[in-house]
């Protein structure tokens, strides 16, 4: 599939020769608004701002949305108002570009790739917060991943799943109490069409299963230069309860996990072929999609005869599988009877026994007694295997060292490749300006070289510090909107409203924690000793604030606890006006959080935290981290560049742990975090502070990049898997 291909905009062929002059104001703005490649580009957002500033707020910043509300003599208006002509000229010509240049990484470093493209699974895609298909950090994980093999040039085409309703939306009710709402998305409003087929028709698929036929169709959505098609089974022809089969992100019970999964891995390679498109690479982000290595098996048996081994051997070589669960009981298990339910036709056709098949997704292939793990399948059906940071890849070995007896584990086939984040969405627009101020030209281009950001150290640190606090107060100005509007909503007295108007202070050491509410990531830690936490917030002379926010997953009861215990905190007068819990943690709270923050905090449970990426986005905005030296902390806190609790040890009991981390954790903020922020040179600066902003800066943020990360998978994977070379990755 060539780069420059471009999707049909609504009513125009972007890429017609000659069209530009005709093309009207208002069909840019569609074309804009119809490739996510916007998101990424600080002006082409703040374009679609300056349209309509409240109703872009209220329309979760989704520019179909905004533009709908706009008919072209309403559009011409206000731009001749606002005087956006250039701008939108500029933007779009940007974009045209974008699509059209070969002058990318990818055009010299992808090899066989360019005929052969990388196909990559993901059940979630978190691209941008007004397309609610993702729960949390796997899917911006997979939607950082598509935008930096777009901004690269990797040939590249992403499968998943169509949630119309989505993840949920999170409400706190009086109690502190989850509740979750489930909105139906207007698929009009979305940057996505029907994909169509070779055929000029829209794809329509159907899979076998004992049970009857599933129906599915597909959209086609476009990010930069990378197409993302999304399946969906809210067809005709399907019962009512298989058109909610995509319904809900990871909603429902194992039979709907097992029938979203066998759309995805099936159903995905399906529609890849239907669009005639065959990929050279195959990579299964994580193991719900490990279904499309049977499907493949399938075809290759069919096309070229060959018998299931030899077949199974070939597909292996050409797929690449990234694990991110370091506990057993995180892995997909499904019963011997959904097998055959699901699976059965696909194995008809394999020539194989329904046991021959369950000891594909078995350790033990002859156990009857052992369920059939989609891990399992992805590491026997894969060449490529891979961990998510260096101290997951010690983990991933050891909990699959069975699945290799005669080997030791350093030789268990499973490498990693430490996750890392698309810095053109995360990087806030005041700090890209501040780096192109003293950067290189072009740094972005160059973001990953050591060199470029080095230059950091030359920046004065009073413009650093300036730069931070403008971000930070953005933060509190958010955060106080949000929390006052929800105390409104719950119907909370006045003087509550006014308090939540004017809580946090500025000049105050703001710590921020957001993510998943599940228990071994232990928010609550900082309160495992109330007084100890009260003193600290209350301190007179170098007082600390905390804003969190998060999700806990809808049956995870301890999750909501914990969720209860920290946003009831704000009723305790010690922690008024101190304490912050903002709803619905999503995309866009996490921008503003990450980009706010003095220091970040995460403190999981050592080794469970696979990588985590959120602390690598606070890097790009000048905060610091504070962390638990798990996942990608353990190989980037060098001393000088953050702040690490516990010594990377951890004890087997849980109680000692947890007492011991939070001890820890209260010696750090006291002896180093809080002296370290307070002390103010004569001109009010935190020399010693700043000094440490730009360690981490400079020796973190090219190497924690999406760039790096998909180079990485490019060099040390994709080629050897499109190649049809094995090669095993490093492994330490
Ligand atoms: C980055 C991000 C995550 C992942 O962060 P972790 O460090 O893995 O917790 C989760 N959710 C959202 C919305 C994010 O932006």
């Amino acid at each position: 599939m060539s780069q420059t291909e471009i999707a049909p905009m609504r009513s125009f062929d972007l890429n017609a020769p000659g069209q530009t002059d005709a093309v009207t104001l208002y069909d840019k703005c569609i074309a804009l608004a119809n490739n996510l490649w916007w998101s990424w580009q600080p002006d082409v957002v703040n374009l679609f701002r300056d349209l309509d500033p409240i109703r872009w707020r209220q329309l979760d910043h989704n520019p179909i949305a905004l533009l709908s509300e706009f008919n072209a003599d309403r559009l011409e208006l206000r731009v001749a108002e606002l005087v956006l002509y250039s701008r939108i000229n500029h933007a779009y010509r940007r974009l045209k570009e974008y699509l059209s240049t070969n002058q990318t990484w990818g055009n010299t470093h992808s090899g066989v790739l360019g005929s052969k493209p990388v196909a990559y699974f993901s059940a979630e895609f978190g691209m941008h917060e007004s397309i609610p298909i993702y729960s949390g950090g796997l899917g911006v994980l997979s939607g950082d991943h598509v935008k930096s093999s777009s901004d690269l040039g990797i040939p590249f085409i992403a499968i998943g799943l169509f949630y119309d309703q989505g993840y949920f939306k999170q409400r706190l009710d009086h109690d502190g109490y989850q509740i979750e709402e489930y909105l139906d998305t207007k698929v009009e409003n979305l940057p996505m069409q029907p994909a169509v087929g070779k055929d000029g028709r829209p794809l329509a698929l159907t899979i076998e299963t004992r049970s009857g036929v599933l129906h599915c169709k597909v959209w086609r959505m476009n990010v930069g230069r990378v197409q993302l098609y999304l399946l969906d089974c809210d067809v005709d022809g399907n019962s009512p309860e298989d058109r909610e089969l995509t319904a809900r992100l990871y909603g429902g019970d194992h039979r709907t996990r097992i029938r979203q999964e066998l759309v995805l891995g099936v159903g995905g390679v399906r529609a890849l072929r239907a669009l005639g498109i065959s990929p050279g690479v195959y990579h299964l982000n994580e193991g719900h999609s490990a279904f499309a290595t049977l499907e493949a098996i399938r075809q290759m048996m069919e096309e070229d005869g060959l018998t299931f081994d030899d077949a199974m051997r070939d597909v292996a070589r050409h797929t690449v599988f990234t694990t991110h669960t370091p506990v057993p009981a995180g892995h997909d298990r499904f019963d011997s009877g959904l097998i055959e339910e699901h699976l059965g036709p696909v194995r008809d056709r394999l020539g194989i026994s329904h046991e021959q098949l369950m000891g594909l997704g078995r350790v033990e292939p002859h156990n009857g007694g052992e369920t059939f793990c989609m891990t399992v399948l992805a590491l026997k059906a894969s060449r490529h295997a891979n961990a998510v940071s260096s101290l997951h890849g010690h983990v991933s070995r050891r909990m699959w060292a069975h699945l290799w007896p005669w080997r030791v584990e350093e030789e268990i086939p499973i490498g990693h490749i430490t996750n890392g984040v698309h810095v053109p969405s995360w990087l806030a627009h005041q700090m890209q300006q501040l780096y192109d101020r003293n950067f290189p030209v072009n740094w972005m281009g160059r973001m990953g070289e050591p060199e470029v950001w080095q230059m950091i150290h030359n920046v004065d640190p009073g413009e650093l510090w300036e730069t931070h606090h403008a971000l930070k107060n953005l933060l509190l100005a958010f955060v106080r909107r949000r929390v006052s509007r929800d105390c409104r909503r719950r119907g909370e007295a006045d003087d509550a409203v006014e308090a939540a108007r004017n809580m946090l202070d500025p000049n105050v050491l703001t710590i921020g924690f957001a993510r998943r509410f599940a228990t071994y990531k232990r928010a609550d830690l900082i309160a495992t000793d109330i007084e100890r936490m009260a003193d600290l917030l209350n301190d007179p002379e170098r007082p600390i604030q905390l804003i969190f926010a998060g999700k806990a997953h809808p049956a995870d009861e301890p999750g909501k606890g914990l969720i209860r215990r920290v946003a009831n905190l704000r009723h305790d007068p010690r922690f008024a006006g101190r304490v912050a819990f903002i709803e619905d943690y999503d995309i866009n709270v996490a921008r503003h959080m990450v980009q706010g923050v003095d220091v970040w905090l995460n403190n999981p449970r050592r080794p469970l935290e696979a990588s985590g990426t959120s602390g690598e986005k606070v890097v790009l905005n000048g905060g610091l981290n504070l962390s638990v030296l798990d996942g990608w902390w353990a190989e980037a806190y060098d001393g000088k560049n953050g702040f690490s609790i516990g010594n990377g040890a951890s004890h087997v009991s849980y109680e000692i742990n947890d007492k011991r981390d939070a001890e820890d954790l209260y010696r750090v903020l006291k002896e180093q975090v809080i002296p370290l922020y307070y002390e103010r040179d004569v001109d009010g600066l935190p020399r010693g502070w700043i000094k440490c902003m730009m360690n981490s800066i400079s020796s973190l943020a090219w190497r924690f990049s999406a760039h790096r990360m998909v180079m990485d998978y490019v060099r040390s994977a994709y080629l050897p898997a499109a190649g049809g070379v094995s090669c095993v990755m490093h492994n330490r």
